[in-house]
C-alpha cells in the first residue's frame, strides 16, 4: 500500500494569507502546506481518497492521481470539503459516478453545503457526479480493502479515523478512546494523525499529544501532519523521537 500526503496544512493553510512570521515566508518547500487530504493506495487498486481539501484540483495534479471512485470523508469542516467541486472532473473521463462516504449524520449539512450537485436547477453544466454511502458503525469494504472507521472528539463535533490494515489515518481530534488504543496497540503500524502546533489547543491533538498518542499506539512510523504555521519543518523535525516525522505536501509512505 502506498500513502500519499496530498496537502498537511491546517486549515488556513501555510503560508498563512498576510503573515510574515519565518515560516509563513520560508522557501523550503516542506514549510508550504496546502489543506489537509490524503490518498491511500492499496496494491493494484485505485486511490481511495480521504477529504477533499480546497486545493484538491492542484494535490491531485502534482501526485498524478487521474482516477478516483471512492472519497472518504473525516468530517465537513471547510478546509476537509471545499475542493469537492473538483472530483468533476474524474468523472469527464471516468463516466463513472464517485462514491462518497459520509458518516450518517452529516449527509443533510453535507447536501445543503453542496445543494447545486444534489438538486435539479435547471442549470446546464457538468456538476460532480456522486453518490452518497453512509460510513457504516462497523468495518466495510472499498473494493478489496478492508476499512475499519473510529469516531473521535473534535471540540463539539465528532470525526472518523480510519484504518486500512496496518495503517490508520486519523485528522482533527481530541483525544483518543481507550478501548480503541487498545484494540489498535501493536497492529497500526504506521500512522498520519493531525498535531497543529506545539502549544495547547482545544478541539485539536498538539504535536506532543500526538507523539504521546504514536508511542502508547507502538507505531513503528508515525507521521504528523495538520500543522500550522508555527511548525518550523527543519527548525523542529529535532524535537521529534527518531520514528516521528512531520508530513509534507506530496509526501509518499510505504506501508
Ligand atoms: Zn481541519
Ligand atoms: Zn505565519
Ligand atoms: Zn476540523
Amino acid at each position: 500500500m502506498k500513502i500519499i500526503i496530498l496537502g498537511s496544512g491546517t486549515s488556513t493553510g501555510v503560508p498563512v494569507i498576510g503573515c510574515k512570521c519565518p515560516v509563513c515566508k520560508s522557501t523550503d518547500k516542506k514549510d508550504q502546506r496546502t489543506r489537509a487530504s490524503i490518498a491511500v493506495i492499496p496494491e493494484g487498486s485505485l486511490p481511495i481518497v480521504i477529504d477533499t481539501a480546497p486545493e484538491f484540483r492542484l494535490q491531485v495534479l502534482d501526485a498524478g492521481i487521474t482516477r478516483v471512485e471512492n472519497v472518504l470523508y473525516t468530517h465537513l469542516h471547510a478546509d476537509h470539503t471545499h475542493g469537492f467541486d473538483d472530483l468533476r472532473a474524474f468523472t469527464f473521463f471516468s463516466k463513472k459516478p464517485i462514491k462518497l462516504w459520509i458518516k450518517p449524520d452529516y449527509i443533510e449539512d453535507f447536501k445543503q453545503r453542496f445543494n447545486y450537485a444534489f438538486v435539479n436547477t435547471g442549470y446546464r453544466g457538468a456538476k460532480p457526479k456522486v453518490i452518497i454511502e453512509q460510513i457504516p458503525e462497523h468495518n466495510f469494504y472499498i473494493g478489496g480493502q478492508e476499512v475499519e472507521p473510529i469516531v473521535l472528539e473534535h471540540g463539539h463535533i465528532m470525526t472518523t479515523g480510519f484504518r486500512f490494515g496496518d495503517f490508520a489515518y486519523v485528522t482533527d481530534f481530541k483525544g483518543f478512546p481507550d478501548k480503541i488504543l487498545q484494540r489498535w496497540r501493536g497492529s497500526v503500524r504506521v500512522l498520519v494523525a493531525s498535531g497543529i502546533h506545539f502549544g495547547a489547543h482545544e478541539s485539536h491533538s498538539t504535536v506532543p499529544e500526538t507523539v504521546e498518542l504514536m508511542e502508547k499506539l507502538g507505531v513503528e512510523k508515525g507521521y504528523i501532519s495538520h500543522l500550522a504555521h508555527d511548525v518550523d519543518y527543519k527548525r523542529d523535525t529535532p524535537r521529534l523521537p527518531d520514528h516521528i516525522k512531520f508530513a509534507f505536501d506530496g509526501m509518499m509512505i510505504d506501508v
